[in-house]
């Protein structure tokens, strides 16, 4: 649940750590959830693939996922990692 600040161990590097607010449910701590790349970048302007509303956002890592649906434009699919941390 994004807001959600709790103490863990981050499930990548075990340091003890206090979850951040970016719907963190995988158990990363803030610095292995940003090197994923699920940094916003902004809109694509295109059109989402699945809902076909212009509400897809591009990633640091490359990924572009509708900001409705959360369908990933590339594989017509739910990426599970961002899934897991609730999706938008
Ligand atoms: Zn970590
Ligand atoms: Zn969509």
């Amino acid at each position: 649940m994004k807001g959600d600040y709790r103490n863990g161990i981050c499930n990548k590097c075990g340091e003890e750590t206090i979850y951040g607010n970016d719907g963190n449910e995988i158990g990363l701590c803030d610095k292995c959830f940003d090197n994923l790349g699920y940094q916003q970048i902004g809109y694509t302007g295109e059109d989402c693939v699945s809902c076909g509303r212009n509400r897809v956002i591009k990633f640091k890592n490359g990924k572009k996922l509708c900001e409705k649906c959360n369908i990933d434009q590339k594989t017509n699919d739910y990426d599970p990692i961002w899934m897991e941390t609730g999706g938008f």
